[in-house]
Protein backbone atom coordinates (compact mmCIF):
# COMPACT_ATOMS: atom_id res chain seq x y z
CA UNK A 1 0.00 0.00 0.00
CA UNK A 2 1.01 3.51 -0.34
CA UNK A 3 0.16 5.07 1.93
CA UNK A 4 3.20 6.38 3.05
CA UNK A 5 4.29 8.52 0.80
CA UNK A 6 2.31 11.17 -0.37
CA UNK A 7 0.47 12.15 3.43
CA UNK A 8 -2.10 14.64 2.75
CA UNK A 9 -3.10 14.35 -0.66
CA UNK A 10 -3.72 10.51 0.04
CA UNK A 11 -6.39 11.45 2.64
CA UNK A 12 -8.43 12.45 -0.71
CA UNK A 13 -7.46 9.94 -2.42
CA UNK A 14 -7.69 12.54 -5.55
CA UNK A 15 -4.65 10.70 -7.44
CA UNK A 16 -5.23 8.61 -10.44
CA UNK A 17 -2.21 6.04 -8.75
CA UNK A 18 -3.93 2.66 -8.80
CA UNK A 19 -3.65 1.63 -5.24
CA UNK A 20 -0.56 -1.13 -4.64
CA UNK A 21 -1.80 -2.81 -7.91
CA UNK A 22 -5.44 -2.49 -7.69
CA UNK A 23 -7.89 -1.58 -10.32
CA UNK A 24 -7.84 2.82 -9.90
CA UNK A 25 -11.36 2.53 -8.85
CA UNK A 26 -10.32 0.99 -5.89
CA UNK A 27 -8.16 4.32 -4.51
CA UNK A 28 -11.71 6.37 -4.87
CA UNK A 29 -13.83 3.31 -3.01
CA UNK A 30 -11.34 3.08 -0.58
CA UNK A 31 -10.83 6.89 0.52
CA UNK A 32 -15.40 7.76 -0.11
CA UNK A 33 -15.63 4.40 2.40
CA UNK A 34 -12.81 6.14 4.74
CA UNK A 35 -14.83 9.35 5.34
CA UNK A 36 -18.12 8.00 5.27
CA UNK A 37 -17.14 5.95 7.88
CA UNK A 38 -15.07 8.70 9.77
CA UNK A 39 -18.49 10.42 9.46
CA UNK A 40 -20.56 7.57 11.10
CA UNK A 41 -18.28 6.19 13.63
CA UNK A 42 -17.48 9.96 14.84
CA UNK A 43 -21.22 10.76 15.37
CA UNK A 44 -21.50 7.19 16.97
CA UNK A 45 -18.57 8.08 19.34
CA UNK A 46 -20.19 11.04 20.87
CA UNK A 47 -24.26 10.00 20.55
CA UNK A 48 -24.48 8.12 23.86
CA UNK A 49 -22.37 10.42 25.78
CA UNK A 50 -24.70 13.80 24.06
CA UNK A 51 -27.67 11.77 25.16
CA UNK A 52 -27.10 11.64 28.68
CA UNK A 53 -25.53 14.94 29.33
CA UNK A 54 -27.72 16.89 31.37
CA UNK A 55 -29.81 19.60 29.76
CA UNK A 56 -27.84 22.76 31.17
CA UNK A 57 -24.52 21.06 29.82
CA UNK A 58 -25.77 21.52 26.53
CA UNK A 59 -26.62 17.71 26.18
CA UNK A 60 -30.49 16.28 25.97
CA UNK A 61 -30.45 14.79 29.22
CA UNK A 62 -32.00 11.60 28.78
CA UNK A 63 -31.74 8.80 31.31
CA UNK A 64 -29.48 5.80 30.20
CA UNK A 65 -32.03 3.38 29.38
CA UNK A 66 -33.61 6.12 26.75
CA UNK A 67 -30.01 7.02 25.02
CA UNK A 68 -29.40 2.61 25.36
CA UNK A 69 -32.63 2.16 23.87
CA UNK A 70 -32.38 5.33 21.19
CA UNK A 71 -29.00 3.94 20.45
CA UNK A 72 -30.13 0.46 20.18
CA UNK A 73 -32.54 1.44 17.82
CA UNK A 74 -30.53 3.77 15.30
CA UNK A 75 -27.75 1.55 14.78
CA UNK A 76 -30.23 -1.25 14.42
CA UNK A 77 -32.24 0.88 11.50
CA UNK A 78 -28.94 1.80 10.03
CA UNK A 79 -27.86 -1.72 9.06
CA UNK A 80 -31.96 -3.07 8.27
CA UNK A 81 -31.73 0.02 5.76
CA UNK A 82 -28.75 -1.50 4.06
CA UNK A 83 -31.15 -4.23 2.92
CA UNK A 84 -33.44 -1.70 0.97
CA UNK A 85 -30.68 0.35 0.18
CA UNK A 86 -29.12 -2.49 -1.63
CA UNK A 87 -32.35 -3.13 -3.66
CA UNK A 88 -33.03 0.34 -4.84
CA UNK A 89 -29.27 0.16 -6.42
CA UNK A 90 -30.64 -3.36 -8.15
CA UNK A 91 -33.56 -1.99 -9.15
CA UNK A 92 -34.03 1.93 -10.06
CA UNK A 93 -30.70 3.82 -9.03
CA UNK A 94 -28.01 1.75 -9.41
CA UNK A 95 -24.35 1.49 -7.20
CA UNK A 96 -22.32 4.60 -7.91
CA UNK A 97 -25.76 6.60 -8.23
CA UNK A 98 -27.28 5.39 -4.87
CA UNK A 99 -23.57 6.29 -3.36
CA UNK A 100 -23.68 9.74 -4.40
CA UNK A 101 -26.99 10.23 -3.53
CA UNK A 102 -26.85 8.37 0.21
CA UNK A 103 -23.84 10.41 0.74
CA UNK A 104 -25.42 13.76 0.43
CA UNK A 105 -28.20 12.34 2.99
CA UNK A 106 -25.69 11.54 4.75
CA UNK A 107 -24.50 14.73 4.98
CA UNK A 108 -27.45 16.31 5.66
CA UNK A 109 -28.10 14.16 8.28
CA UNK A 110 -24.78 15.61 10.32
CA UNK A 111 -25.15 19.05 9.82
CA UNK A 112 -28.87 18.53 10.83
CA UNK A 113 -27.67 17.31 14.24
CA UNK A 114 -25.07 20.39 14.00
CA UNK A 115 -28.24 22.37 15.21
CA UNK A 116 -29.32 22.62 19.31
CA UNK A 117 -32.84 21.41 19.02
CA UNK A 118 -34.62 17.55 19.67
CA UNK A 119 -36.43 18.02 16.27
CA UNK A 120 -33.14 18.88 13.97
CA UNK A 121 -31.20 15.80 16.21
CA UNK A 122 -34.50 13.14 15.45
CA UNK A 123 -34.08 14.35 11.68
CA UNK A 124 -30.17 13.92 11.22
CA UNK A 125 -30.63 10.32 12.53
CA UNK A 126 -33.20 9.86 10.23
CA UNK A 127 -31.73 11.34 6.98
CA UNK A 128 -28.41 9.33 8.67
CA UNK A 129 -30.24 5.53 8.53
CA UNK A 130 -31.39 6.43 5.10
CA UNK A 131 -28.41 7.56 3.43
CA UNK A 132 -26.00 4.82 5.10
CA UNK A 133 -28.64 2.27 3.61
CA UNK A 134 -27.59 3.86 0.31
CA UNK A 135 -24.56 4.19 0.42
CA UNK A 136 -23.01 1.08 2.84
CA UNK A 137 -23.62 -1.84 0.95
CA UNK A 138 -23.78 -0.34 -2.61
CA UNK A 139 -20.27 0.79 -2.06
CA UNK A 140 -18.83 -2.86 -1.11
CA UNK A 141 -21.38 -3.62 -4.36
CA UNK A 142 -18.93 -1.69 -6.48
CA UNK A 143 -15.52 -3.11 -4.94
CA UNK A 144 -16.75 -6.27 -6.09
CA UNK A 145 -17.22 -5.20 -9.38
CA UNK A 146 -13.62 -3.84 -9.55
CA UNK A 147 -13.05 -7.50 -10.77
CA UNK A 148 -13.75 -9.54 -12.96
CA UNK A 149 -15.03 -13.21 -12.09
CA UNK A 150 -11.86 -15.57 -11.12
CA UNK A 151 -9.45 -12.00 -10.51
CA UNK A 152 -6.77 -13.19 -7.81
CA UNK A 153 -6.79 -9.35 -6.46
CA UNK A 154 -10.09 -9.51 -5.09
CA UNK A 155 -10.18 -10.74 -1.85
CA UNK A 156 -7.11 -8.56 -1.31
CA UNK A 157 -8.46 -5.64 -2.50
CA UNK A 158 -11.70 -6.38 0.19
CA UNK A 159 -9.01 -6.11 2.64
CA UNK A 160 -7.57 -3.12 1.71
CA UNK A 161 -10.67 -1.64 1.91
CA UNK A 162 -11.69 -2.98 4.76
CA UNK A 163 -8.38 -0.92 6.23
CA UNK A 164 -9.97 2.02 4.46
CA UNK A 165 -12.99 1.53 6.79
CA UNK A 166 -10.69 1.18 10.11
CA UNK A 167 -8.44 4.06 9.41
CA UNK A 168 -11.76 6.44 9.08
CA UNK A 169 -12.88 5.03 12.26
CA UNK A 170 -9.38 5.04 14.20
CA UNK A 171 -9.87 9.25 13.34
CA UNK A 172 -13.22 10.01 13.60
CA UNK A 173 -13.93 9.64 17.49
CA UNK A 174 -10.56 11.66 18.12
CA UNK A 175 -11.26 14.77 15.68
CA UNK A 176 -15.22 14.12 16.61
CA UNK A 177 -14.53 13.22 20.47
CA UNK A 178 -11.95 16.35 20.80
CA UNK A 179 -14.23 19.03 19.13
CA UNK A 180 -17.34 17.52 21.74
CA UNK A 181 -15.71 16.58 24.89
CA UNK A 182 -12.33 18.65 25.80
CA UNK A 183 -11.64 21.73 27.60
CA UNK A 184 -9.57 23.05 25.61
CA UNK A 185 -12.47 23.34 22.97
CA UNK A 186 -14.71 24.38 24.47
CA UNK A 187 -12.20 27.12 26.52
CA UNK A 188 -11.53 27.82 22.83
CA UNK A 189 -15.62 27.99 22.03
CA UNK A 190 -16.37 30.46 24.94
CA UNK A 191 -13.09 32.85 24.11
CA UNK A 192 -15.26 33.16 20.90
CA UNK A 193 -18.33 33.94 22.05
CA UNK A 194 -20.05 30.76 21.57
CA UNK A 195 -21.73 28.66 24.11
CA UNK A 196 -19.09 25.93 25.44
CA UNK A 197 -22.03 24.03 26.36
CA UNK A 198 -22.93 23.71 22.49
CA UNK A 199 -19.66 21.61 21.66
CA UNK A 200 -21.53 18.17 20.65
CA UNK A 201 -22.60 19.93 17.94
CA UNK A 202 -19.15 20.67 16.99
CA UNK A 203 -18.49 17.21 16.93
CA UNK A 204 -21.60 16.50 14.60
CA UNK A 205 -21.00 18.90 12.08
CA UNK A 206 -16.71 17.98 11.69
CA UNK A 207 -18.87 14.21 10.83
CA UNK A 208 -20.72 16.41 8.61
CA UNK A 209 -17.46 17.46 6.98
CA UNK A 210 -15.80 14.01 6.79
CA UNK A 211 -19.05 12.78 4.34
CA UNK A 212 -18.63 16.20 2.43
CA UNK A 213 -14.73 15.32 1.88
CA UNK A 214 -15.77 11.38 0.95
CA UNK A 215 -18.67 12.75 -1.23
CA UNK A 216 -16.14 15.05 -3.11
CA UNK A 217 -13.27 12.48 -3.45
CA UNK A 218 -16.26 10.45 -5.16
CA UNK A 219 -17.62 13.11 -7.65
CA UNK A 220 -13.75 13.56 -8.57
CA UNK A 221 -13.31 10.32 -9.57
CA UNK A 222 -16.88 9.01 -11.09
CA UNK A 223 -14.78 8.64 -14.49
CA UNK A 224 -12.57 5.83 -12.96
CA UNK A 225 -15.73 3.90 -11.44
CA UNK A 226 -17.25 0.84 -12.80
CA UNK A 227 -20.51 1.53 -14.68
CA UNK A 228 -23.51 3.21 -12.92
CA UNK A 229 -26.96 1.78 -14.25
CA UNK A 230 -29.32 -0.71 -12.18
CA UNK A 231 -28.33 -4.28 -12.68
CA UNK A 232 -31.44 -4.79 -15.08
CA UNK A 233 -32.55 -7.52 -12.19
CA UNK A 234 -36.27 -6.12 -12.80
CA UNK A 235 -36.46 -8.03 -15.82
CA UNK A 236 -34.43 -11.32 -14.33
CA UNK A 237 -37.40 -11.54 -11.45
CA UNK A 238 -39.63 -10.95 -13.76
CA UNK A 239 -38.75 -14.27 -15.51
CA UNK A 240 -39.21 -17.57 -13.81
CA UNK A 241 -36.20 -18.90 -11.60
CA UNK A 242 -35.95 -22.49 -11.30
CA UNK A 243 -36.64 -23.28 -7.41
CA UNK A 244 -33.73 -23.93 -5.46
CA UNK A 245 -32.29 -27.39 -5.08
CA UNK A 246 -32.75 -29.30 -1.76
CA UNK A 247 -28.70 -28.74 -1.45
CA UNK A 248 -29.15 -24.98 -2.04
CA UNK A 249 -31.37 -25.29 0.99
CA UNK A 250 -29.41 -27.03 2.87
CA UNK A 251 -26.52 -24.34 2.57
CA UNK A 252 -29.18 -21.84 3.56
CA UNK A 253 -30.40 -23.27 6.44
CA UNK A 254 -26.49 -23.41 7.57
CA UNK A 255 -25.87 -20.40 6.69
CA UNK A 256 -29.09 -18.83 8.86
CA UNK A 257 -27.95 -21.05 11.60
CA UNK A 258 -24.92 -19.08 11.83
CA UNK A 259 -26.64 -15.51 11.26
CA UNK A 260 -28.35 -16.28 14.64
CA UNK A 261 -24.81 -16.73 16.34
CA UNK A 262 -23.83 -13.50 15.19
CA UNK A 263 -26.59 -11.64 16.55
CA UNK A 264 -25.29 -12.12 20.13
CA UNK A 265 -21.66 -11.66 18.90
CA UNK A 266 -22.90 -8.09 17.63
CA UNK A 267 -24.86 -7.51 20.50
CA UNK A 268 -21.64 -7.73 22.73
CA UNK A 269 -19.57 -6.10 20.52
CA UNK A 270 -21.59 -3.12 20.35
CA UNK A 271 -21.33 -2.15 23.72
CA UNK A 272 -18.12 -0.04 23.04
CA UNK A 273 -20.85 2.74 21.51
CA UNK A 274 -23.15 2.62 24.63
CA UNK A 275 -22.84 1.24 28.01
CA UNK A 276 -18.56 1.04 27.26
CA UNK A 277 -18.66 4.63 26.17
CA UNK A 278 -20.24 5.66 29.92
CA UNK A 279 -17.91 3.09 31.34
CA UNK A 280 -14.94 4.75 30.21
CA UNK A 281 -16.24 8.43 31.40
CA UNK A 282 -17.49 7.29 34.28
CA UNK A 283 -15.12 4.77 35.87
CA UNK A 284 -11.78 5.18 34.06
CA UNK A 285 -8.85 7.06 34.73
CA UNK A 286 -8.29 8.90 31.67
CA UNK A 287 -5.57 11.09 32.53
CA UNK A 288 -2.02 11.36 30.10
CA UNK A 289 0.68 13.24 31.51
CA UNK A 290 -2.20 15.29 33.38
CA UNK A 291 -4.41 16.22 30.84
CA UNK A 292 -7.97 14.25 30.96
CA UNK A 293 -8.43 12.25 27.30
CA UNK A 294 -11.64 12.75 25.82
CA UNK A 295 -13.84 9.06 26.72
CA UNK A 296 -14.45 8.95 23.16
CA UNK A 297 -11.08 8.55 22.26
CA UNK A 298 -10.85 4.89 23.70
CA UNK A 299 -13.40 4.03 20.67
CA UNK A 300 -10.33 4.46 18.32
CA UNK A 301 -8.64 1.27 20.19
CA UNK A 302 -11.37 -1.51 18.20
CA UNK A 303 -10.58 0.00 14.49
CA UNK A 304 -6.59 0.49 15.49
CA UNK A 305 -6.60 -3.30 16.52
CA UNK A 306 -8.34 -4.42 13.19
CA UNK A 307 -6.18 -2.44 11.12
CA UNK A 308 -2.80 -4.15 13.83
CA UNK A 309 -4.89 -7.38 13.48
CA UNK A 310 -6.43 -8.04 10.23
CA UNK A 311 -3.08 -8.61 8.47
CA UNK A 312 -2.23 -11.38 10.61
CA UNK A 313 -5.04 -13.02 10.72
CA UNK A 314 -5.01 -13.40 6.81
CA UNK A 315 -1.46 -14.38 6.94
CA UNK A 316 -2.67 -17.16 9.51
CA UNK A 317 -5.34 -18.75 7.15
CA UNK A 318 -3.47 -18.52 4.44
CA UNK A 319 -0.62 -20.24 6.27
CA UNK A 320 -3.19 -22.96 7.47
CA UNK A 321 -4.45 -23.53 4.16
CA UNK A 322 -6.96 -26.32 4.18
CA UNK A 323 -5.72 -26.99 7.87
CA UNK A 324 -8.10 -23.93 9.07
CA UNK A 325 -11.36 -24.67 10.97
CA UNK A 326 -14.15 -24.09 9.65
CA UNK A 327 -16.27 -21.19 9.11
CA UNK A 328 -18.92 -22.15 11.94
CA UNK A 329 -15.71 -23.21 14.30
CA UNK A 330 -14.32 -19.70 13.45
CA UNK A 331 -17.43 -18.25 14.45
CA UNK A 332 -17.46 -20.68 17.89
CA UNK A 333 -14.16 -19.00 18.42
CA UNK A 334 -15.28 -15.56 18.16
CA UNK A 335 -17.95 -16.03 20.21
CA UNK A 336 -15.20 -16.89 22.99
CA UNK A 337 -12.99 -14.45 22.36
CA UNK A 338 -15.43 -11.95 22.88
CA UNK A 339 -16.64 -13.83 25.96
CA UNK A 340 -13.27 -13.36 27.61
CA UNK A 341 -13.68 -9.52 26.71
CA UNK A 342 -16.90 -9.65 28.72
CA UNK A 343 -15.72 -11.62 31.07
CA UNK A 344 -12.33 -9.47 32.15
CA UNK A 345 -15.73 -6.49 32.74
CA UNK A 346 -16.62 -8.35 35.46
CA UNK A 347 -13.10 -7.72 37.82
CA UNK A 348 -13.22 -4.72 35.83
CA UNK A 349 -16.56 -3.55 37.21
CA UNK A 350 -15.66 -5.02 40.86
CA UNK A 351 -12.37 -2.43 40.83
CA UNK A 352 -14.52 0.28 40.47
CA UNK A 353 -16.11 0.18 43.92
CA UNK A 354 -12.80 1.51 45.49
CA UNK A 355 -12.28 4.60 42.15
CA UNK A 356 -11.50 4.70 38.43
CA UNK A 357 -9.97 1.93 37.16
CA UNK A 358 -7.09 1.76 34.73
CA UNK A 359 -7.45 2.41 30.71
CA UNK A 360 -5.40 -1.01 30.16
CA UNK A 361 -8.31 -2.59 31.16
CA UNK A 362 -10.61 -1.56 28.26
CA UNK A 363 -7.48 -1.68 25.99
CA UNK A 364 -7.40 -5.36 27.05
CA UNK A 365 -11.10 -5.77 26.55
CA UNK A 366 -11.07 -4.03 23.09
CA UNK A 367 -8.43 -6.44 22.32
CA UNK A 368 -10.58 -9.84 22.74
CA UNK A 369 -13.05 -7.79 20.78
CA UNK A 370 -11.13 -7.53 17.71
CA UNK A 371 -10.14 -10.90 17.75
CA UNK A 372 -13.05 -12.19 17.90
CA UNK A 373 -14.75 -9.45 15.12
CA UNK A 374 -11.78 -11.14 12.93
CA UNK A 375 -12.95 -14.23 13.62
CA UNK A 376 -16.77 -13.49 12.76
CA UNK A 377 -16.90 -10.46 10.62
CA UNK A 378 -14.50 -11.09 7.26
CA UNK A 379 -15.29 -14.78 7.48
CA UNK A 380 -18.53 -14.28 7.11
CA UNK A 381 -18.83 -12.15 5.04
CA UNK A 382 -16.67 -14.24 2.54
CA UNK A 383 -19.15 -17.52 3.53
CA UNK A 384 -22.11 -15.51 2.41
CA UNK A 385 -20.20 -14.99 -1.39
CA UNK A 386 -18.94 -18.42 -1.26
CA UNK A 387 -22.19 -20.74 -0.13
CA UNK A 388 -24.92 -18.62 -1.14
CA UNK A 389 -26.73 -19.62 -4.20
CA UNK A 390 -25.44 -17.46 -6.82
CA UNK A 391 -29.24 -16.07 -7.50
CA UNK A 392 -30.00 -14.68 -3.67
CA UNK A 393 -26.49 -13.75 -2.96
CA UNK A 394 -27.62 -10.24 -2.70
CA UNK A 395 -30.85 -11.29 -0.54
CA UNK A 396 -28.43 -13.23 1.89
CA UNK A 397 -26.09 -10.47 2.15
CA UNK A 398 -29.21 -8.46 3.49
CA UNK A 399 -30.22 -11.24 6.26
CA UNK A 400 -26.42 -11.04 7.21
CA UNK A 401 -27.02 -7.27 7.71
CA UNK A 402 -30.31 -7.88 9.17
CA UNK A 403 -28.55 -10.11 12.02
CA UNK A 404 -25.81 -7.70 12.17
CA UNK A 405 -28.76 -5.08 13.37
CA UNK A 406 -30.46 -7.13 15.30
CA UNK A 407 -27.63 -7.21 17.24
CA UNK A 408 -26.99 -3.37 17.71
CA UNK A 409 -30.68 -3.20 19.02
CA UNK A 410 -29.56 -5.95 21.66
CA UNK A 411 -26.42 -4.16 22.27
CA UNK A 412 -28.90 -1.20 23.18
CA UNK A 413 -30.95 -3.08 25.33
CA UNK A 414 -28.17 -4.48 27.39
CA UNK A 415 -26.54 -1.11 28.00
CA UNK A 416 -29.45 -0.02 29.28
CA UNK A 417 -28.83 -1.86 32.64
CA UNK A 418 -25.37 0.49 33.18
CA UNK A 419 -25.37 2.02 36.25
CA UNK A 420 -21.90 4.00 37.08
CA UNK A 421 -22.22 3.59 40.87
CA UNK A 422 -23.39 0.12 41.30
CA UNK A 423 -20.54 -2.33 40.67
CA UNK A 424 -22.38 -5.14 41.30
CA UNK A 425 -25.18 -3.91 38.74
CA UNK A 426 -22.13 -3.98 36.19
CA UNK A 427 -21.42 -7.29 37.09
CA UNK A 428 -23.86 -8.90 36.54
CA UNK A 429 -24.89 -6.64 33.07
CA UNK A 430 -21.21 -8.04 31.76
CA UNK A 431 -21.32 -11.43 33.42
CA UNK A 432 -24.55 -12.06 31.92
CA UNK A 433 -23.78 -11.51 28.52
CA UNK A 434 -20.07 -13.43 28.98
CA UNK A 435 -22.12 -16.48 30.19
CA UNK A 436 -24.27 -16.27 27.33
CA UNK A 437 -21.51 -16.04 24.65
CA UNK A 438 -19.70 -18.78 26.71
CA UNK A 439 -22.85 -20.89 26.04
CA UNK A 440 -23.48 -20.07 22.74
CA UNK A 441 -19.99 -20.73 21.86
CA UNK A 442 -20.04 -24.21 23.52
CA UNK A 443 -23.65 -24.96 21.44
CA UNK A 444 -22.04 -23.77 18.10
CA UNK A 445 -18.62 -25.70 18.95
CA UNK A 446 -20.73 -28.83 19.52
CA UNK A 447 -23.30 -28.38 16.64
CA UNK A 448 -20.34 -27.69 14.00
CA UNK A 449 -19.92 -30.94 12.36
CA UNK A 450 -23.61 -31.31 11.61
CA UNK A 451 -23.31 -27.01 10.29
CA UNK A 452 -20.62 -27.57 8.30
CA UNK A 453 -21.94 -30.77 6.16
CA UNK A 454 -24.95 -29.00 5.63
CA UNK A 455 -22.77 -26.04 4.57
CA UNK A 456 -20.67 -28.32 2.14
CA UNK A 457 -23.99 -29.88 0.54
CA UNK A 458 -22.95 -29.54 -3.39
CA UNK A 459 -24.94 -30.33 -6.46
N1 LIG B 1 -16.73 -2.17 11.31
C1 LIG B 1 -17.24 -2.56 10.04
C2 LIG B 1 -17.84 -1.39 9.31
O1 LIG B 1 -18.17 -0.39 9.85
C3 LIG B 1 -18.24 -3.70 10.16
C4 LIG B 1 -19.44 -3.34 10.94
C5 LIG B 1 -20.49 -4.42 10.97
O2 LIG B 1 -20.63 -5.27 10.07
N2 LIG B 1 -21.28 -4.42 12.00
O3 LIG B 1 -18.02 -1.46 8.13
Amino acid sequence: MQLDATAPRVLVGDDAQPLAGHPPGLRTLFFAEMWERFSYYGMRAILVLFMVTPVAQGGLGFSTVDAASLYGTYTMLVYMASVGGGLIADRFLGAARSVFVGGIIIACGHFSMAAHSLTFFYTGLGLIVIGTGLLKPNISTMVGSLYAPGDPRRDSGFSLFYMGINIGAVMAPLVCGWLAESSTFKDWLAARGFNPAYSWHWGFAAAGVGMLVGLAVFARNRARLPSAGPTGRISEAATPQPPLTRNEMMRIVAITILFAFTIMFWSAYEQKGASLNLFARDLVERSLFGWDFPASWLQSLTPLYVILLAPIFARLWIGMGDRQPTSSRKFALGLFAIGIAMFLLVPASALTADGKISPMWLVAVYFFDVVGELLVSPVGLSMVTRLSPAKIVGLMMGAWFFATSLGNKLAGYFSGFFVANDPGALMRLYGGIAVMLMVGSFVLALAAKKIDRMAEAKD
